[in-house]
């Protein structure tokens, strides 16, 4: 048996920077063997191809067949995992009427493609943004599909998140837990310490000791820090993130076929948990449990996360308003 993957954008940075660690079996471990579909529109064909023959190359053993194509139907042909990463950038002068317009008309025809061809259980993660809402438009396009198949990453915030609680505290990074993101995968997002864990103790006690005033400090550094590290990273490198966006991506997707030990973030299509209208792809804490991301519930949520929440959450409810009004869903 061997699973199929399909990759769209796939000639682009993030692209390349999936399909070799896919290939080598970081994804789904080294008994699972892969066949690859790379999608493209015509412009980026080349570049797919080439990391195709670079695949080749790379004389994986885990790799039995890759494909590239710019047709939709034969990319999501039998697929089990889908990664949505191709989407149109926003460019200058673009409004955000325009541009939810323009990856509408890239995630509507994907997700209906995906209904007609992928494999009854296909599991979708959406990387290119807007992330949440081009999830929602998919997955109001896969007439049968159900929508608990779609997903939209915030991980790459949660690890960042994580990390940078590490830093502070000056400890390994995976002994810090519990940091989900809450809403959009934008600037809004609100990375939530309130239940976080640091070698199985309150991460506020441990954060109380260095910095002091916790609510300020994470008002003041760690939230802006979170959601503007894109911004940082593209300051210093002179270009967006793209390795830990896509080691986010494989750390999401692995997540949810094998399972979590314990919480991580998720843009999942909210059933109305914690005040979020129905429908919505919100990111929210949640576990993967045999093989279905189902949302932590019962969580004490203070007042100040709450306007947090409610913000990020006002920011979705608008995105879908307009793509609403641009007849996209
Ligand atoms: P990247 O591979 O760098 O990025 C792809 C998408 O991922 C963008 O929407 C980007 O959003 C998003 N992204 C970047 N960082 C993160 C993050 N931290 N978390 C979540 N999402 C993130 O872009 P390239 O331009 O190099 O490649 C895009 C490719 O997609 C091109 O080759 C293009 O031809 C192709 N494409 C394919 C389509 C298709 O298959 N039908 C449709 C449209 C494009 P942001 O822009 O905000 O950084």
């Amino acid at each position: 048996m061997s699973t199929t993957i399909t990759i769209t954008g796939a000639g682009g940075q993030i692209g390349y920077a999936l399909l070799f660690r896919i290939a080598a079996g970081d994804l789904l471990g080294l008994d699972e063997k892969v066949r690859l579909r790379l999608l493209e529109i015509p412009q980026g064909i080349g570049a797919a191809e080439g990391a195709a023959l670079e695949l080749q190359d790379g004389a994986f053993g885990l790799l039995e067949h890759v494909e590239v194509t710019d047709d939709a139907a034969v990319a999501f042909d039998g697929c089990d995992l889908a990664l949505l990463v191709g989407a149109r950038p926003r460019g200058p002068g673009m409004e955000r009427g325009d541009l939810l317009a323009a990856n509408g008309g890239i995630f509507g025809p994907q997700g209906a493609a995906i209904a007609a061809n992928a494999a009854p259980d296909v599991r979708v993660t959406v990387v290119g943004n807007p992330a949440n809402t081009n999830a929602l438009i998919a997955a109001a396009s896969a007439d049968g599909v159900p929508v608990s198949r779609f997903t939209a990453l915030t991980r790459l915030d949660e690890n960042r998140a994580r990390a940078q609680l590490a830093q502070t505290l000056a400890v390994p990074v995976d002994t810090v837990r519990r940091v989900p993101i809450w809403g959009n995968h934008s600037a809004t997002q609100f990375p939530d310490v309130s239940h976080a864990t640091v070698a199985g103790r309150p991460v506020h006690e441990a954060l109380e000791a260095i910095v002091g005033d916790v609510p300020a400090w994470l008002d003041s550094t760690f939230i802006p820090r979170v959601a503007k590290r894109g911004a940082e990273i593209i300051e210093v490198r002179g270009s967006s993130s793209v390795a830990s966006a896509a080691n986010a991506t494989l750390d999401h997707v692995r997540d949810w076929v094998h399972g979590t030990g314990d919480w991580t973030s998720a843009g999942v299509v909210s059933q109305g948990q914690y005040g979020v209208p129905e429908g919505l792809v919100c990111s929210f804490p949640v576990q993967s449990i045999d093989g279905e991301w189902q949302v932590v519930e019962g969580l004490e949520v203070s007042d100040w996360a709450r306007q947090r929440i409610d913000a990020s959450v006002a920011e979705l409810v608008e995105e879908r308003n307009a793509v609403k009004a641009l007849g996209l869903l």
